[in-house]
């Protein structure tokens, strides 16, 4: 079957009969997360501020931890290219411990300041929201359809796949603690940027080269218009997510959806 029910951007508040999608041809529905399935609000008005409020302790109590030193040795690695490259990162001392692990943090900060989507500053951001997950000083968010959806799709026989910026582990850590309870049990696979940047074709021919099915096979739901074209690039149909009042997108450019009620609906 094709087509669902939405409202075009050009003609804001008009329900018509379009075809979005090829619906025959979907097999894998790949969602990016930050604006698309959870509020942005959630993860900079929660989740970055409770990273950023931990880092400090964080990579005190872990320091010997080897996972966490090889982190910081990633994190000191990339600081050395900011500087070459001159972005002006706070300075880095590494005479005493002391002196390291305040070096590391002050440029953590950084770059959680300029929303840095460092892989090494990543995995210590989902490492510290594993632990507030954890405690449950930390909760899951997503928009009040998704449940729905993930049940539906499912039901559906579809595969459901996940590609956001944030470490696998934070994406897993936020599904499975959303108040509706655990919603990991629908999704199959979890991409970060550990299979490239999410504004680069190349990591969507990745990812649909990982899972045997054609690249038509999939459809990419973002609320980045960048990203949607890319995955178009790469041979992927895709949906422009355009929630609440910020709208990005050229009216009419693209495909939009404003939740995912007509994505596969009954
Ligand atoms: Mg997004």
């Amino acid at each position: 079957m094709l087509g669902a029910k939405i409202h075009s951007a050009a003609d804001r508040g008009e329900v018509e009969r379009v075809a979005l999608f090829d619906e025959a041809q979907v097999r894998v529905i790949l969602l990016d997360i930050e604006g698309t399935t959870t509020p942005i609000d959630f993860v900079y008005k929660t989740l970055f501020p409770y990273a950023s409020r931990k880092l400090e302790s964080f990579l005190r109590e872990n320091s010997a931890n080897p996972e966490i030193g090889a982190l910081i040795e990633d994190l000191r690695a990339q600081h050395e290219l900011d500087e070459r490259n001159g972005l002006k990162p706070p300075s880095w001392r590494d005479d005493s411990e002391e002196e390291r692990m305040r070096s590391s943090a002050a440029y953590g900060q950084w770059l959680i300041a300029r929303d840095s989507k460092c892989t090494a500053l990543k995995s210590l951001q989902g490492k510290i929201w594993q632990q507030g997950y954890a405690s449950g000083e930390l909760k899951g968010e997503v928009y009040p359809d998704v449940p729905a959806a993930f049940e539906r799709w499912k039901r559906k026989g579809k595969i459901i796949g996940i590609y956001s910026s944030g470490s696998v582990l934070a994406q897993q850590l936020l599904f499975g603690s959303i108040p509706a309870g655990d919603v990991t049990r629908y999704i199959s696979v979890f991409f970060d940027t550990r299979v490239g940047a999410k504004t680069d074709a190349e990591s969507y021919r990745k990812i649909g080269a990982s899972f045997s099915e054609e690249p038509k096979r999939f459809l990419f739901i973002s609320d980045s218009s960048k990203e949607t074209e890319v995955a178009q690039l790469a041979g992927m149909q895709a949906l422009l997510c355009e929630r609440g009042p910020h709208a990005t997108a050229p009216p009419g450019a693209q495909k939009v959806i404003h939740d995912f009620e007509g994505v596969f609906a009954d």
